[in-house]
């Protein structure tokens, strides 16, 4: 079995080995190259990898190639071209060129652009990535690439990511040139994401219109047994989710994904799913396929799995939780305390690179995180809230406490677990990774950014955290270059800025109501909405990192904002639209049926004891009553919402407008409904409950 998984790893990816394997000596030289050093590929080599990757495509049943890209849609896009084409003697030949590998034209002009592209040209390019991997999916040869303008604009989430790559790879390279190290010649970004989300029966989605067209439920009242025993979490799998792991763990695997930890997570049916981590793009272009093929498998098996923010209120809600590190070419990982971290000038350096970007950009990481879905997650007492702050641990904040302080770090002696068993080995405790309610923490030796949304690209909060990284890291190679770099001088260097942004340093209790206060006090930015928060990646000083960086032009920046501003309005429009049709079509005709049972109920009754005075029957069509009326009213006032929605041009106004009132309106209508489902029938309700949708599959 083992050796099985072993040979089949990485079946469906033109990786290292093949590539070695197929390709002259030369080529694949010079591909490594560029994947391992950032050197640019020379286009002379194109030919003879598409000709390599082709012969390999069609050796595992492709029929088809396609530029696999991100576009700002936030799902991934392909459009196949087959191999085969006609000769000119009019035989079918099989064809793929170094041309075709190395760019694409589709004609993407419904992708948005954030009017990128009208100002431009309509036509967008893609363009290969060589350093992510091609892989067969459905006998298709997807090749991943970027997604640009005529003039160069991104249009895609891959663009920037490796712009801020290569950013944060030459700031740390200045600031480990300055600390003494001559022989790194590349630093890597590492993330390893983990995937939260829901696996349901498709039999019960599929009565579900609120499912079927936002992914969430927009109704229901809660299920009397939910999350409360928390006898879900870390569970063992029920059969049908464990024959879907079974059948996702093989899928993942041979496409080169190491999907290592899978678990049930806290609410009834929701699990997770965790990669081992790899470079940035590479982790982004995974997680994308992995959540393509979760809902492949998930089909497959009748279930649909869900990846919406938040399902179900009432209940956990999920994320994904961006494992974010820096590592060498020469294997060394920069967030790595070792075991004196008081005497580790570099590992100093770039925990407070960390830190200072946080706070100095905790808007920028709370906008890159913003959506529709995630604002119900954010701050609801089982996710990080939507203020940003940094999770040290008490030795670590020592250590910078100390710099500020100008003083010399002393540690404290090691705790051990003390199990009070005998026969347990004794396990020292792991300072940094015991708070769980961070949205940014450090976990040992990397950093874990919780906020994200599990639908969500992580593309966005990458981008955010290594443009905010490598400005940090720059402005501190600034300042190192020709000292010395003893611990003193680099403290020195340190103080400052780490006095500065100490406030964003809060290791306490994340989800409680006195950390918001706080928080507050220290100056900390709140922004629950996306409406709030979006419009900040416009602000000057964010600008102005975009440009320094070069990770966004000020169009790109506008485009994209313009963009998320759009997204979450339409997402809401469309919750508002679905309630609206659910209401009319599905809740009030299951109500006034069951009312006519009711009536008739009550009618017999009286009919055998008229002088009976009210009946329970009378009792609960007095509340159905109260319910519908309010509920019809709400429909009718929710329908005056989205139309005051569609009236409204501009992106920030309709993000406002959802915020201070269709959202609202949709929670009027959502109370009553709930209401109603409390009372009706169970043979005369309309769609699955959360009881249903939350203990079906077994
Ligand atoms: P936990 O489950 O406690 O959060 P794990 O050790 O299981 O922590 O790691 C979770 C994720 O972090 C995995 O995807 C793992 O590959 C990733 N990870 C570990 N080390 C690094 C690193 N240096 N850089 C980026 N991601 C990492
Ligand atoms: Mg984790």
């Amino acid at each position: 079995m083992c050796d099985d998984i072993r040979r089949s790893f990485g079946r469906a990816v033109f990786g290292d080995e093949v590539m070695k394997e197929r390709l002259p000596e030369a080529v694949y030289t010079a591909i490594k190259k560029t994947m391992d050093g950032g050197r640019r590929l020379d286009p002379s080599v194109a030919s003879e990898v598409a000709r390599a990757m082709k012969e390999w495509a069609l050796e595992l049943g492709a029929t088809h190639f396609t530029h696999w890209f991100q576009p700002l849609s936030g799902v991934t896009a392909e459009k196949h071209d087959a191999f085969l084409s006609p000769a000119p003697d009019g035989t079918p030949i099989t064809e793929f060129s170094g041309k075709e590998l190395f760019r694409g034209e589709p004609d993407a002009s419904s992708f948005p652009s954030g009017g990128l592209r009208a100002t431009f040209e309509a036509r967008g390019y893609t363009a290969w990535d060589p350093t992510s991997y091609a892989f067969v999916k459905d006998r298709v040869l997807c090749i991943p690439t970027a997604f640009c303008s005529y003039g160069g604009e991104a249009l895609d989430k891959k663009t920037p990511l490796l712009r801020s790559m290569e950013v944060i790879n030459k700031q740390a390279i200045r600031v480990l040139r300055a600390l003494g190290d001559e022989t790194t010649a590349k630093v890597n970004v590492t993330v390893g994401a983990e995937q939260e989300f829901f696996l349901i029966r498709k039999e019960d989605f599929d009565k579900r219109r609120d499912l079927i067209y936002t992914g969430r439920t927009l109704f229901g009242a809660p299920a009397p047994k939910d999350q409360q025993l928390d006898d879900h979490y870390f569970g063992a799998f029920k059969p049908a989710v464990s024959a879907f792991m079974d059948d996702l763990n093989a899928e993942l695997w041979a496409l080169g994904i190491y999907a290592k930890t899978e678990h049930n997570e806290v609410a009834p049916a929701q699990h997770e799913i965790a990669p081992v981590f790899c470079r940035a793009n590479i982790a982004c272009d995974q997680n994308q396929l992995m959540m393509e093929i979760m809902k492949k498998v998930a089909a497959r098996h009748g279930m649909v799995c869900l990846l919406h923010e938040k399902p179900f209120e009432g209940v956990n809600g999920s994320g994904k939780h961006n494992n974010w590190s820096l590592s060498t070419d020469t294997g060394k990982n920069l967030l790595d305390p070792g075991d004196t971290p008081q005497e580790n000038v570099q590992f100093l350096v770039f925990l407070s690179a960390v830190v200072c970007a946080v706070d100095e950009y905790q808007d920028l990481l709370r906008a890159s995180v913003a959506s529709a879905g995630n604002d119900h997650r954010l701050g609801k007492s089982e996710a990080p809230p939507a203020i940003v702050s940094v999770f040290l641990g008490d030795e670590l904040t020592g250590l910078l406490r100390a710099v500020v302080d100008g003083e010399r770090y002393t540690p404290r002696a090691a705790d051990v677990l003390g199990t009070g068993v005998h026969v347990l080995p004794k396990i020292p405790k792991d300072n940094t990774d015991r708070n769980r309610t961070s949205p940014f923490a450090f976990t040992g030796n990397k950093f874990e950014f919780r906020m994200v949304g599990s639908s969500d690209s992580i593309a966005g909060a990458n981008i955010a955290l290594n443009a905010a990284v490598a400005d940090e890291l720059c402005s501190i190679a600034d300042e190192l270059e020709g000292k010395d770099c003893s611990f003193e001088t680099v403290s020195e260097v340190l103080r400052e800025r780490l006095g500065k942004h100490f406030r964003i340093i809060f290791n306490g209790d994340g989800y409680g109501e006195e950390w918001i206060e706080e928080a507050g006090k220290r100056g900390l930015l709140n922004l629950p909405t996306t409406a709030d928060a979006v419009v900040r990646m416009l602000d000057s000083k964010n600008i102005e990192l975009f440009r320094r960086t070069g990770v966004y032009s000020e169009a790109e920046a506008e485009s994209r904002c313009e963009i998320m501003l759009d997204n979450y309005a339409k997402k809401v429009a469309i919750e508002a639209n679905t309630m609206v049709d659910m209401i009319n079509h599905d809740i009030l005709p299951s109500a006034v049926k069951y009312s006519k049972v009711l009536s008739d109920g009550a009618a017999a009754k009286k009919a055998i004891s008229p002088r009976l005075s009210i009946c329970m029957e009378e009792k609960l069509l007095d509340r159905l009553a109260d319910l519908t009326d309010e509920l019809y009213e709400c429909s009718n006032i929710l329908e005056e919402s989205t139309a005051a929605l569609r009236r409204t041009e501009n992106a920030i106004e309709a993000a406002e407008l959802c915020r201070d009132r269709v959202l609202s309106d949709m929670h009027r209508a959502r109370v009553a409904a709930d209401g109603i489902e409390k009372i009706v029938g169970r043979e005369f309700w309309c769609y699955p409950t959360y009881g249903d949708l939350m203990h079906d599959v077994r």
